[in-house]
């Protein structure tokens, strides 16, 4: 194919953002599938944050990878009494444990295909605690940064073969047409 268009600038610059956006897409793959390995082992923490809400309660967010699975976790803590007062940390580190534990006890890291929403919620002497978690499968993740830089590729092995293509001969396999009139290529039966 000859090129007769010049490219315009809008082209360029539509080419050059598509090329960005698939390196970052193909880096994000990378990243993934490292997580995913290093998943595999104790939960890990990747941020964690957390305030006060209200005067007896706390709220803790997580973002974890575990077995495959990346989950954000919402855990509330309510204590019903004043714990005794540590001066670096507001409440005891026993009472907090007791909860947190209690919260995910029985809490696996189960659903369908790795999809997963759960809630738990218990109570103790010290408070009460709930868990909130929604995991997502690294897989599906996996899946949805790879489709735009599969779409660029096979865009691209088009353009190679449209470039490379030969005049007189068959789209698919190459083969020479000159003189052909049944109109079928005879290597691999593509209509010409
Ligand atoms: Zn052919």
């Amino acid at each position: 194919m000859i090129r007769t268009k010049k490219q315009t600038r809008p082209d360029l610059m539509r080419r050059i953002i598509s090329n960005v956006l698939t390196f970052a897409a193909l880096t994000l793959c990378a990243v993934t599938v490292a997580l995913w390995i290093w998943s595999y082992g104790d939960v890990r923490s990747l941020l964690s944050d957390g305030r006060f809400d209200g005067d007896r309660a706390w709220r803790n967010y997580y973002l974890v990878a575990y077995r495959g699975q990346l989950a954000f976790e919402l855990e509330q803590i309510s204590y019903l009494r004043q714990p005794t007062t540590a001066p670096t940390n507001r409440w005891s580190a026993e009472d907090a444990v007791e909860l947190y534990t209690l919260a995910l006890r029985g809490f696996p890291f189960h659903g369908p295909l790795g999809f997963h929403f759960l809630r738990n919620e218990g109570t103790s002497a010290a408070g009460s605690a709930r868990l909130t978690r929604l995991g997502l499968p690294l897989w599906a993740v996996l899946v949805v940064l790879a489709l735009p830089v599969l779409i660029r590729c096979g865009r691209l092995l088009r353009r190679y073969r449209q470039r490379h293509q030969k005049p007189g001969c068959c789209r698919k396999c190459g083969y020479n047409l000159t003189g052909n009139v049944s109109g079928r290529c005879p290597e691999c039966g593509l209509e010409t």
